[in-house]
């Protein structure tokens, strides 16, 4: 499978032609842009994926990221925070309201924080591989 290429509209009113890396598209998603051209925003609002770029005109809508994010950042959250209260516990024993009043906010923070940069390497993966509907466009199969 070769490699989704963008067009990108040069300063000098140039349409070029530009190849697309796996690593481009989930660092363009992960900061919520665009995984085609790295411009346009990728949400809507919180969460939501917008149906197309709004600068490239990108289908975004192909999207099937589910329930698979929210698995990855209970994952990831949950090897931050454990170890690091359990490393707290042994080493200070601090009481227990203040664990909770540390270790809730921060567990909140990382969760609602990772969400949607996660849903947007997700969607960006599944762009990148042609996944669900976003191959049959590529692929001029529509
Ligand atoms: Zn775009």
């Amino acid at each position: 499978m070769s490699a989704p290429a963008s067009l990108f509209l040069s300063p000098f009113g140039q349409v070029a032609r530009m190849q697309t890396t796996s690593a481009q598209a989930v660092a363009r998603g992960f900061f919520g842009r665009c995984p085609n051209c790295g411009r346009g925003k990728m949400f809507d609002h919180f969460l939501k994926v917008a149906d197309c770029c709004p600068v490239c005109g990108e289908e975004l809508f192909h999207q099937r990221a589910d329930d698979f994010p929210a698995y990855l950042v209970i994952l990831l959250v949950g090897h931050i925070v454990v170890p690091l209260a359990l490393l707290v516990e042994t080493e200070y024993a601090p009481v227990m309201w203040l664990q909770v009043a540390v270790w809730v906010p921060v567990t909140l923070g990382l969760a609602l924080g990772l969400l949607q940069p996660i849903k947007g390497a997700i969607v960006a993966i599944q762009w990148f591989g042609g996944m669900h509907g976003f191959g049959r466009r590529r692929s001029g199969r529509v």
